[in-house]
């Protein structure tokens, strides 16, 4: 549970900024988590009645979004008083047997299902593909391919289809994982069985191909990962000989996946279908959906407001919404106007300028993307593996901070100007000419800046 514990600090924390002292010291240092459910739900417990209410009523939102923030935006929380925590802990032993039992549906987020999905120009196809596929799983189009930029849908597609799927076809048993717990998942069977003890990786080929449908979402991520792309080729001739659907999803098209042709042959053998950013007319509609959903209440020219704004992010556009709400919401109204959302957004670029990005903090996560040490990057090393990321690193520093050339050759081991001139403007130019390299640059820039 150590995990629970730290991940609770962390919300903690951010809640610590957002209200004040009294609220803080008073009502929510004193909730301690119980549980994170398989269900996605985030138990607290609170050992007053009083508190709960008080949280509940007034700083619900808050600390949904603080929730969010740090565990992720399927999961909700609950607030248990004293009285329900006995009740919670002489169910808990049988809630958790029914939970395994119905895992197939729990991995899905019930909020991401066709009916909430707003269909336009951007996505009609795309929509058109899941639907059918959701039908027919196994029968029409295998693989489903779905590739779009960042925050266009794509993850709420394939929950849609496994919404789908568990209410109409509940024998069949699906699978829905992000491409990194494959990885994950892949590489701790191997390191058990490595040890000599029983060998996981049977266990592991079962979970993958014992299913009717296998969901893998973000395929990217398993570029430059040789054995579990291996062993992805495998799964994937596994179930597509069995007629089992497969769905996946990625930021590009699968040529340009840095992965062996024969395995972008197999992920173009079915349809592939991609989505754009959606119109003005989508966006409005995609956000009175949200805000009828939520529960928010806006007029009508807020909504307009925010449409106009030229997101190419909905996750982001949605953040934004909710913010306008909540903005609304402190200043006493029931209702948010289009002066909140002045407000509002005046604020959110005030905070951008704001974050404080530091140089470490580039480096740090060009490191984790690509998977090597702060050492390898600010190192001597040459290989093709250390020499891409760190001039991205450098293309990254240059372009967010206010830095000079000399400081940067500097985090990077002393190195020359005409170095660190060097490697930033051949990133410059692939981001202009390469698809691959905008996606990654891009995808690292929202990381970074969004801390
Ligand atoms: P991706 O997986 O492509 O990064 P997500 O599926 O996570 O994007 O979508 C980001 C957010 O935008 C989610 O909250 C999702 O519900 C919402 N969203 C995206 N497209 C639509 C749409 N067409 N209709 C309704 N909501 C949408
Ligand atoms: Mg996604």
């Amino acid at each position: 549970m150590q995990d629970l514990q730290e991940m609770w600090q962390k919300v903690i924390f951010k809640m610590q900024n957002l209200v004040s002292f009294i609220t803080y010291d008073v009502w929510i240092s004193k909730l301690e988590p119980l549980e994170l459910t398989n269900d996605n739900k985030l138990i607290l417990y609170s050992p007053s009645n009083a508190a709960k209410q008080q949280i509940l009523n007034h700083h619900s939102k808050q600390l949904l979004e603080c929730v969010h923030e740090v565990f992720g935006e399927y999961v909700d929380y609950e607030i248990i008083d004293k009285e329900e925590k006995e009740k919670y802990l002489e169910k808990s032993a049988d809630n958790k047997y029914e939970t395994f039992n119905t895992s197939d549906k729990s991995q899905f987020n019930e909020k991401y299902t066709f009916d909430n999905f707003v269909v336009g120009g951007s996505n009609k196809f795309c929509y058109a593909a899941a639907h059918t596929v959701a039908e027919n799983p196994g029968k029409r189009f295998n693989p489903l391919f779905i590739y779009s930029g960042v925050g266009l849908g794509k993850t709420h597609l394939m929950h849609a289809i496994g919404n789908y799927i568990a209410e109409h076809n509940p024998n069949l048993k699906i699978k829905y994982v992000t491409c990194e717990k494959f990885v994950n998942d892949y590489i701790e069977s191997l390191r058990v069985s490595e040890n000599g003890k029983d060998s996981k990786i049977f266990e592991f080929k079962d979970n993958y191909r014992n299913v009717d449908v296998l969901m893998i979402d973000d395929i990217q991520f398993i570029e430059g990962k040789k054995s579990t792309i291996d062993e992805f080729f495998h799964t994937f001739n596994a179930l597509y000989q069995n007629d089992k659907q497969i769905i996946i999803t990625s930021d590009r098209p699968p040529k340009e996946i840095d992965v062996e042709d024969r395995l972008k042959s197999r992920f173009s053998s079915g349809l592939i279908q991609d989505m754009q950013i959606p119109d003005f007319e989508t966006r409005l509609a995609i956000i009175k959906n949200k805000a009828l959903i939520e529960k928010y209440y806006l007029d009508d020219d807020v909504m307009n407001f925010i449409a106009e704004k030229p997101f190419t992010n909905i996750r982001e556009m949605e953040g934004m919404l909710s913010k306008v709400f909540f903005f609304a919401t402190l200043m006493g109204k029931r209702i948010a106007t289009l002066e909140d959302a002045k407000e509002a957004f005046k604020e959110d670029i005030i905070e951008k300028e704001q974050k404080q990005v530091t140089p470490e903090n580039i480096i740090n996560h060009v490191c984790s993307y690509f998977g090597i040490t702060y050492e390898e990057i600010t190192g001597k090393k040459k290989t093709k593996e250390i020499v891409e990321p760190r001039m991205i690193a450098i293309y990254l520093i240059d372009d967010i901070l206010d830095l000079t050339l000399v400081t940067i050759g500097k985090l990077f081991g002393g190195r020359d100007y005409t170095t660190i001139i060097h490697a930033r403007e051949k990133i410059a130019d692939l981001v202009k000419k390469d698809n691959k390299t905008r996606s990654i640059v891009n995808d690292l820039k929202s990381k970074i800046t969004s801390v």
